[in-house]
C-alpha cells in the first residue's frame, strides 16, 4: 500500500533562530520537542530511513509549529523566503520521496501571497501551511484574503495547522492547573485542536468560502473536532445566524481532512459518516507521531479496500498531483 502523509514536519534554522531572537525561549531539554529536535532538523538520511522504516512513501514537509506567523511582518517575509529555499534544495535531492508545503509570512498578507506563488512556480511546492493564527488574529480577517485569493488561483491547497493559543486565551482558559496539564491541555491534548475547529469555523461564517468557493483547506487532526459538532453547529449557525448554506457543503466542496496523529477508529468513522472517503487522506503527523503507527492504523482500518487507497494516497494525489514518479 502506498503511503502519502501530508502532515510532516521539520524545523528551518532561520524560522529557530528568528523565533529565538524574538525573545521565546527554547523548550527545556526533556521536553517532547526538544527530544524531537534531531528529527525535525532532518531532511535527508535520518528521515528516509524512518519513512522506510514505517512504510511511508512520500512525505509532504512543512514547518512545524510556531513558526513565521508569530513573527513581526518585517522579519516574517526574509525569514519565510530563507525558509522556503532551505527546505526546496533538501526536497529537490529527493523528489520520489518528499514534497513540501511553504511556509509564508502570513502578517505580510501581499508578500504572502507573492511567495506562495514563488513557492509554487519556482520550487515545485504543493501549496502552504499555516499554523494557526497570527499573532492573534484569524484569518477570516479581510487582510488575510490576498493569500486565499492566490491559492485559489494557483489551484493549491492551503493546510491549516494548529499553533499556541493567543496569550489571553492561554490565561483565561488553561492558567491554575496543577502542574503541566494547563500547558498540555492548550495544546496537543485539547486547545490546539477546537482552536483549530473555531478558526475554520470563522473562515466560513467571515465568508472566506463564498468569495473564494474553488479554494481548498486541508485540516488535519481527524477534522479538529469539528466532524463530531457538524449537524449542531450547522443547525444553529443557520437558524440563529442566517448562515445560508450548510457546513456540509463547504465541508465538502472546500475541505479535506487528514488523519494526522489521530489513530483511533471511532474518530475516522465520524469523519468517513459526515464527510466520505473521497475527502479523507492518510497523515502521520511526524517526528510527533510515529511512521508505524500510522501505517498500521491505515492497513488495519475497518474499512472498504477501495477507500484505504482513496485515504493512504488516491485522493492527495489528486489534490496535490503527486504523480507514482515525479
Ligand atoms: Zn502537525
Amino acid at each position: 500500500m502506498r503511503l502519502i502523509a501530508l502532515e510532516e514536519h521539520y524545523h528551518a534554522p532561520s524560522v529557530s533562530q528568528a523565533l529565538a531572537n524574538a525573545g521565546r525561549p527554547k523548550p527545556p531539554p526533556e521536553s517532547f520537542v526538544a527530544r524531537l529536535q534531531g528529527k525535525l532538523d532532518d531532511l535527508g538520511a535520518g528521515r528516509l530511513a524512518d519513512m522506510d522504516a514505517g512504510g511511508i512513501a512520500v512525505q509532504v514537509v512543512s514547518q512545524g509549529s510556531p513558526g513565521t506567523e508569530q513573527l513581526e511582518p518585517g522579519l516574517a517575509v526574509p525569514i519565510a523566503r530563507q525558509a522556503n529555499d532551505y527546505l526546496a534544495e533538501r526536497v529537490a535531492k529527493h523528489p520520489d520521496r518528499l514534497a513540501a508545503f511553504a511556509t509564508l509570512p502570513t502578517a505580510a498578507p501581499e508578500h504572502a501571497a507573492e511567495e506562495l506563488e514563488r513557492t509554487v512556480t519556482e520550487h515545485g511546492f504543493r501549496g502552504a501551511l499555516i499554523n494557526g493564527h497570527v499573532r492573534g488574529r484569524f484569518l477570516d480577517d479581510r487582510a488575510f484574503w490576498p493569500i486565499f485569493a492566490r491559492a485559489e488561483a494557483l489551484d493549491v491547497p492551503i493546510y491549516l495547522h494548529p499553533t499556541e493559543p493567543p496569550p489571553a486565551v492561554r490565561t483565561a482558559y488553561y492558567d491554575g492547573l496543577p502542574d503541566r496539564f494547563g500547558d498540555i491541555l492548550a495544546g496537543n491534548a485539547w486547545g490546539w485542536h477546537v482552536d483549530t475547529g473555531l478558526h475554520v469555523l470563522r473562515l466560513i461564517a467571515g465568508g472566506v468560502l463564498d468569495e473564494y468557493p474553488e479554494l481548498q483547506i486541508i485540516v488535519g487532526h481527524m477534522g479538529e473536532a469539528l466532524p463530531y459538532f457538524l449537524a449542531r453547529s450547522s443547525r444553529n449557525l443557520q437558524r440563529q445566524a442566517g448562515l445560508t448554506r450548510p457546513l456540509d457543503h463547504y465541508m465538502i466542496e472546500n475541505f479535506h481532512f487528514t488523519t494526522s496523529g489521530m489513530f483511533s477508529y471511532p474518530p475516522l468513522r465520524c469523519l468517513l459518516d459526515v464527510i466520505g472517503a473521497d475527502r479523507v487522506m492518510f497523515s502521520v503527523d511526524y517526528p510527533f507521531a510515529q511512521n508505524e503507527e500510522g501505517r498500521d492504523f491505515i492497513t488495519g482500518a475497518p474499512i472498504s479496500e477501495s477507500d484505504r487507497e482513496k485515504l493512504a494516497h488516491g485522493n492527495a494525489e489528486r489534490l496535490l498531483r503527486l504523480d507514482r514518479s515525479p
